[in-house]
Order: C-alpha cells, then structure tokens, then sequence
C-alpha cells in the first residue's frame, strides 16, 4: 500500500473519531448544563419555600407565646404575618418554566399551592387562638394548628427529598436544610408544648414528657452539626464560627438547664423565666436561619460554577465541532474549485485541439490519478499531432523536391525540355504569334577536350546564367539537350528577334570561363530562329529553327539566322 494511502486512511478515521469524541462532549456537555439548570432553578424555588416554612413557624411561634407572655409585642406578630405573606406570594408567584410540561415544576408547583393553602390554615387557626375566649375551643385549636404544621413539614420535605443532587456539597446541603428544618420545628414544638405547660394544668405530667423528648431531639441536631462542618472543607464559605456558637448553644450545659427550667415549670414559673428561655430559643433559631441562608448561598454559587463551566465546555466543544467542520470542507472546497478549472481548460483544450490548434497548455496540477493521466493523454495527442505536421512539411518539402528536379535541369538550374515544352503549351493562343529560337554552343566536343569536361560544365552554367539575364520574364527558355538550348519568345519583328537573340550572342562572346591551367578561355553560339504561330504547330517550328541553327553553322558559326519561307535571314556580326 502506497504511503499515501496510508496517510489518506489515518487522517480519515482521526477525523472520524475526533467527530465522535465532539459529539458524545457536546452531548455530555449539554445534558450537564441543563441539568445544573434545573438544579439551580430547584435550589431557588426550595429557598423559597424554606423562607415561607420558617416564616410561618415563626408567625405561629410569636401567636402562640403571646398566649402566655407580654414579651412579644402586637407589633411584632403583625410584622411576622406580614412577612410571611410576603414569602408566601413570592413562592405561589415564581416564575414558570418556559417548558410547562416539565413534570418536576407542574409537581413543585401544585405542591407550593398546597403549602400556601395551609399556611393561610394555620395563620387563621393561630388567629382564631388568640382571640377566642373559651377553654374547650383554645384545646381545640391547639390540635389543629399541631396538624398544620405536620402537613407544611410533610409539604415542605416532599420537595427537599424529590431535589436530586448527587455531589458532596449537595449532600451537605441538603442534610444543612434537614438540621435546620429539624430544629425550627422543634423550637416551634418546645414553644407549644411551654405554652401548654402554662395553660394547661390539667394534662402538665404529659406535656412535659413531649417537652423533655424535644430537648433530646434539639441535643441530637448539636452531633449533626459537628458532623457537616467536619465532613467538608469547601463548606468553609459557610460561616464557621455562627455554626460553631449554634452548637455551643446546643451543648450539654445548656440542654440541662433547659431540662431543669422545665422542671420547674411543673411548678408555676416565672414570667421572666418564660421570656428568657423565648429570647434563647429566638436566638437559636436567629443562628440557624443564618447557617441556612451561607448554605443556600453556597450551593447556588457551586451550581452557578457547574453551569458556567459546562457552559465553557458547550460552547468550546460547538468551536471544536465548527473547527472539525472547516477541516472536512475547506479541502472538500478546494478539491472541487480545482476539478471545475482542470474541467473548463480540458475543455477548452480538447475544443482548440479538434480545431487543429496545438496551441494549448496541458493542466498537470491535479494530483488525482485519472485526471492526470487524461491530461497527459491530451499532452500525447497534442505531441502527436505536432510530430504528425512536422512529418506532413517534410513529405511536401520532399514532393516540391522531387518536383522540382523532375522540371529543373540539375547542372544549369533552368527549365528542362519537359517543362520547357509544358510551359509553352500553357500560353494562351492569343500571345501568338512569337518566336522559337534553338541555340548550339560552337565547337563544344573541342572545349571538352582541350580543357576537360569541368570546364564545359562551366561553360553551361555561365551560358545558362546569361540566358536568364538577357531574357525577361516574358521569354520560356529551357537546356534542350547536351549543348543545345531552346527559346520561346514574343516579338514585335523579324527584325526585333534577331537583334534580341543576337544580343544574347554578343554577351555569351563576352563570357569567360576559368581554366585549370590558370588562363581563361570564351566561346560562342549558333542560333536559328522561326516564327511560331501557336503551340499546335511547335513541330514545325522546331524543324524551321533547327534548319536556320543548321544554316548558321554552315555560314561559319558565332551568327544568327532566322527562318523564312523565301530564304534564312542571318545577321551578320563580324
Ligand atoms: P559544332 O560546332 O558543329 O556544334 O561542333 P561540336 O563539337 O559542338 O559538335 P558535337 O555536337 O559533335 O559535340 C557536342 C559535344 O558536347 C559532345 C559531348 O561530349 C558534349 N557534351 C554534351 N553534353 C555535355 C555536358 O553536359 N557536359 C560537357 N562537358 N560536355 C557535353
Ligand atoms: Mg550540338
Ligand atoms: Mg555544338
């Protein structure tokens, strides 16, 4: 397996079990920063609810001793009851959760309609006590206001235990709530049970048995206490030292001597006996709604950290997953940008190519296996191609070779006879009449033999080149044979003719050929010429011509002659 399949199959299965571990901490997180929520939100609705107990318990405690004693003042008990009022609206007006279908706030809430309910019961019962006038109705009462309070309790802990928290604090929380629940009530019991004492002399012998009971009950909560701010030390927000007094003032010392102010209560006690034992009971109770209220502030803001720090967890993990996202779809993006260019200029390039133009610039930046080796197929059809048309130039340069030698004489570079006869056949019969000419170097055989055939050879070329440049574009000349030469030509005369073709011979006398004997040698030429009336009669021509080239050899050579019907014309140069 190539590495990079390897690496390609890593990074895919990192990517996928990072997502998976996104995922479950997202999930994770979200289910902590709900629940924390909701615990919060629990945590403020029992706080409420603990202010509503207390105050209750404390309206009735101060209705109940006012029986008995001037201390607590009218005042004060309005002051309580309204203060319980007040606790009571805020509980049955907490806000809703936006979720009504929430079974754990519909429970909590009928529950706070229930404890409002029977606070009104018992603020009404209490009321009724103090101003009723009778016996038998006081006894009656009394037993009432005893089940209203059981029923807030029963209230009031329904809602404590369905709370379910799971951490050491909470624990201690709640146990924190339990004491001080225990301990109002207790209190609130005692303060019953001394009023009775007081009251009631018939039934004394019981009510002080129920009293001393509540001492030992009162005794019991001093070990709990102990207990909760031994067991943790991140209770220590809570106000060690109000605790610690709380439990001094539940010490051993003080529970006797509040047995022993019971006992004398069998006997008749004192007002002021009465009002101090109210005012340490009061204080009691100050110190541990004090404990309770560090308590409640602790859990909240334990649970107000849990929720901000799932809240961090939420939102780093919503990054995260954002960050996993961008890392799957960036490449994705890029991939896809780069198939669309490498797509459009394939496109273009197979277009010009069909076209024929090999103009085009192979794309090989896709790393992708079948896109590259289809624009390297692409590169090898435009090579091809290129070599293809290289092939077909050198072919025709060959073919324009080969034609060229098949009409070009190879030694004097001038027309052939099969090209000079091809080319006269072209003209047009209207050019005619013209000229034929015929041309024969004069004692050719000799030159070769006296200076060598390279020498002739010379002699050919320089004469060929003369032709050229006597003869304008409007002449057809060509290498008839051996050292023979043929012209067709226009003329406006006989006479012009011949002053033309003899120009032709004064200048081929002037020519001068090297020898490789260091001198240099000239030459001559015999021309005869016939009028020529079009290309069908060429034959005739050619005979008349050679007929007046044969006159000029046997008048000595070096001369012009031209073919008429009543005689040969020559001129006469010498
Ligand atoms: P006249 O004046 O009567 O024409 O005499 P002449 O010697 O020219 O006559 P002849 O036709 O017998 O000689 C032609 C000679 O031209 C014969 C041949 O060797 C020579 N010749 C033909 N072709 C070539 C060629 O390509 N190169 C050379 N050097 N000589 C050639
Ligand atoms: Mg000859
Ligand atoms: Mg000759």
């Amino acid at each position: 397996m190539k590495l990079k399949t390897l690496i390609y199959i890593f990074t895919v299965t990192l990517v996928f079990f990072f997502g998976i571990f996104i995922f479950s901490s997202l999930a994770t997180a979200r289910d902590a920063f709900s629940r924390n929520q909701l615990n919060l939100q629990k945590v403020n609705q029992l706080y409420e609810l603990t202010q509503t107990f207390q105050a209750s318990l404390l309206s009735h405690r101060l209705k109940k001793f006012s029986l008995i004693s001037d201390y607590i003042t009218r005042d004060r008990i309005s002051n309580a009851e309204e203060n319980l009022r007040r606790s009571m609206q805020s509980l049955i007006s907490a806000p809703e959760e936006e979720d009504n279908d929430d079974p754990m706030t519909e429970k909590a809430r009928s529950l706070f309609d229930k404890t409002a309910m029977v606070v009104y019961q018992l603020i009404r019962n209490d009321n009724l006590e103090i101003s009723a006038a009778g016996r038998d109705i006081h006894s009656q009462l009394n037993i009432n206001s005893a089940s209203y309070i059981n029923e807030l309790n029963n209230l009031y802990f329904m809602y404590a235990y369905d709370t379910t928290f799971s951490d050491t604090h909470s624990y201690l929380f709640i146990e924190s709530i339990r004491v001080n629940n225990r301990m109002d009530l207790t209190l609130t019991e005692l303060v019953d049970q001394i009023v009775d004492l007081k009251r009631n002399a018939s039934d004394r012998k019981h009510t002080y048995l129920k009293a001393i009971e509540l001492i030992g009950v009162l005794d019991s909560l001093r070990a709990r206490l102990v207990f909760i701010i031994s067991t943790e030390p991140s209770y220590s927000s809570v106000d060690i030292t109000r605790v610690r007094r709380l439990i001094d003032m539940l010490s051993k010392e003080h529970m006797l001597k509040f047995a022993a102010f019971l006992t004398d209560s069998l006997d008749e006690p004192t007002e002021s006996e009465l009002d101090n034992y109210y005012a340490y009971s009061l204080q009691l109770r100050q110190l541990s709604s004090e404990f309770i209220e560090d308590s409640f502030a602790q859990e909240k803001q334990n649970l107000k950290q849990k929720i901000y720090a799932s809240q961090a967890q939420l939102y780093g993990m919503i990054s995260l997953s954002w960050l996993l996202a961008l890392f799957i779809i960036m490449p994705v993006l890029i991939f896809a940008s780069k198939i669309t260019a490498w797509l459009t200029l394939t496109n273009k390039n197979i277009i010009k190519l069909s076209r024929g133009d090999l103009s085009i610039q192979p794309d090989a930046t896709m790393v992708t296996g079948e896109l590259l080796a289809i624009s390297n197929a692409i590169n090898q059809l435009r090579l091809d191609q290129i070599e293809k048309r290289q092939l077909e130039a050198d072919k025709q340069t060959l073919i324009d070779e080969l034609l060229n030698s098949s009409f070009i004489d190879p030694l004097t570079n001038i027309y052939n006879r099969r090209k000079f006869f091809n080319e006269c056949s072209q003209i047009p019969l209207q050019r005619y009449p013209l000229v034929f000419c015929l041309i024969d170097i004069d004692n050719f055989k000799q030159l070769n033999d006296r200076y060598g055939h390279d020498v002739g050879d010379q002699a050919l070329i320089a004469f060929s080149h003369t032709l050229t440049t006597v003869l304008g574009e409007d002449a057809v000349y060509c290498r008839y044979g051996g050292e023979e030469f043929a012209i067709v030509a226009p003329s406006a005369s006989s006479q012009e003719a011949l002053q033309r073709i003899d120009h032709l011979r004064t200048q081929t006398e002037l020519l001068r050929i090297g020898t490789s004997r260091g001198g240099e040698i000239g030459f001559t030429i015999s021309c005869g010429i016939a009028n020529i009336i079009s290309y069908a009669t060429i034959n005739l021509a050619i005979k008349q011509a050679d007929e007046a080239l044969y006159f000029s050899k046997k008048s000595g050579k070096n001369r012009v002659s031209f073919y008429q019907n009543d005689g040969f014309v020559f001129l006469q140069t010498r």
